[in-house]
């Protein structure tokens, strides 16, 4: 896990993989029989590891990239052979970020995911979505794309100190 938390989401640098919540399961077992081609010579050796991990939506660029990050950072610390599969169930969703990854974002000018998911679970973008403003934190502000730099966020814009943001969707 700690290995892990170094490893950064593509897509929203200021988190890293264990903030996003994505990681589901970590298996180490032992792995006597062996033979690996690369072997870093760490304590490690002779441990193999199944990282299992939720995308955070079907199709999300990112996850091939994360895949093989996970793979090498894993690989060069010693685990061998580490295999990382993906599970779609259950989804993941905004409220699996943690309270510190909120934080993280709020703080780098993102606006976390409203809390309300019940408000934005058909319709991810409605107005009446109190999207508060990263740097002011008024509530008084408009949605002018709905996709930002990246598909999983939103671009809006403060109307008290008309700052631009991008808003993390919920989903
Ligand atoms: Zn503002």
């Amino acid at each position: 896990m700690k290995l892990l938390e170094g490893i950064p989401d593509p897509e929203v640098p200021v988190l890293n993989i264990i903030d996003l919540g994505i990681v589901r399961d970590v298996r180490v077992y032992p792995t006597p029989e062996v033979e690996s081609n690369f072997v870093f010579h760490t304590d490690r050796n002779g441990l193999g590891v199944t990282v299992i991990i939720t995308p955070t939506y079907v199709g999300c660029p990112a996850v091939d990239m994360i895949k093989a990050t996970i793979q090498m950072t894993l690989t060069s610390a010693g685990y061998y052979p580490v295999e990382v599969r993906t599970t779609l169930f259950p989804a993941w969703t905004t409220e699996w970020l943690s309270e510190e990854a909120r934080g993280k974002l709020e703080a780098f000018g993102i606006a976390p995911p409203n809390p309300v998911s019940s408000v934005c679970h058909l319709e991810p973008f409605q107005r009446e979505e109190a999207v508060s403003c990263p740097r002011c934190r008024s509530c008084h502000t408009e949605m002018i794309s709905p996709f930002g730099s990246t598909a999983c966020k939103a671009m809006y814009r403060c109307l008290d100190c008309q700052e631009p943001f991008d808003y993390f969707k919920c989903h």
